[in-house]
């Protein structure tokens, strides 16, 4: 259904009667329920496949609704006032008063929540009046949605409605900051970068890349295309398909010919759909700077090196390796 006024307003009346809809944030599609209602968001975790205990990011249309379920503190106001509405997710105390389902944290004592900037889930979030759970709008593991075809076709029948507000405009997931006392970790690299965060409070703590999943749902196999991936490849081998970056001659598809990380996180996870459905035996990935925008996509490209399935139209290979 198109973001029209009329159509928000239908998808707010659904999610404020229990049902899921899916819509558009600046970072990706989301998949909202009324995150006060459990079984809605039992619903959610259904359509997904999403295993229990992988808690679900709340969305509110405004600051003091975010911190009216998540303890704000001096640090966490700082960040909301820089970044929000925007790509930032703040990890905080559960307000014990905020009357969000267990099942939105996986009983934890903390609770995720962001503000959107994207003005079709702004209105939307308006609309409701409530806090609603939004985890991406895809199966369990899967390549993230950045429009909403690919929501109807990945998720089909389990959601009625999807509005449609056109492709995202960054393309990659929320960053995912822990706030709750001590010094700020960063859970997820995404479309705030660490600098700027380091920019507004100081140093933040990044757990290496490698170790084990700190935050609960944080996989290390995540974001995942069915065709193998081969990362840092200088060029294609024959029976590859290549994504490029930058000067890249034998590129099938480039995330940004000019090398701009921007225009790269724009394009990655729909040029991953578009490879992997090449039915190539592989996917060479060109090498991405490792800064900025370039932390979360190197993120995302490792996480789906390591959970790509052989059930795709590949050979059936789950590592790709350059053959000596
Ligand atoms: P997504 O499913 O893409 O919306 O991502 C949600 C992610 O946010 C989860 O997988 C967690 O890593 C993180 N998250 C959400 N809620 C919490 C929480 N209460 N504590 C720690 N991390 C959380
Ligand atoms: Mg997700």
């Amino acid at each position: 259904m198109r973001a029209t006024a009329a159509g928000i307003h239908q998808a707010a009346a659904h999610l404020r009667n229990g049902r899921l809809v899916a819509f558009p944030t600046e970072t990706v599609y989301g998949l909202g329920a009324d995150a006060t209602n459990a079984d809605a968001v039992g619903q959610v975790f259904q359509a997904k496949n999403r295993p229990a205990g992988h808690p679900l990011i709340i969305h509110t249309a405004t600051m003091a609704g975010a911190f009216a379920v998540g303890a704000d503190d001096p640090a966490a106001t700082r960040l909301a006032e820089r970044f929000w509405p925007g790509p930032l997710t703040l990890v905080l105390p559960l307000r014990s008063e905020a009357g969000i389902a267990d099942a939105v944290t996986g009983g934890r004592a903390t609770v995720a929540v962001r503000v959107p900037r994207h003005p079709v889930a702004a209105a939307l979030l308006r609309a409701v009046g409530r806090p609603v759970a939004a985890p991406s709008a895809n199966p369990h593991g899967r390549l993230s949605p950045t429009e909403a075809q690919h929501v109807r076709d990945e998720l089909g029948p389990a959601v009625e409605l999807v509005l449609d507000g056109g492709p995202t405009e960054i393309g990659l997931e929320s960053t995912v900051l822990e706030l709750v006392g001590g010094r700020p970790v960063l859970l997820r690299a995404g479309g705030v970068t660490v600098e700027e965060l380091e920019a507004a409070i100081g140093p933040v703590d990044e757990p290496g890349a490698d170790e084990p999943a700190r935050a609960p749902g944080m996989l290390r196999q995540h974001y995942a295309p069915r065709t193998p991936l081969r990362l840092d490849a200088d060029d294609p081998l024959p029976d590859e398909v290549y994504l490029g970056f930058g000067a890249a001659p034998g590129a099938t598809c480039n995330l940004s010919p000019t090398g701009d990380l921007e225009e790269a996180a724009r394009n990655l996870f729909v040029m991953l759909r578009r490879l992997d459905s090449a039915g190539a035996r592989c996917i060479a990935v060109a090498p991405i700077p490792d800064h900025h925008l370039g932390r979360a996509i190197n993120d995302r490209l490792r996480r789906a090196e390591r959970g790509a399935t052989p059930d795709g139209p590949g050979s059936g290979q789950t590592v790709c390796e350059r053959p000596s």
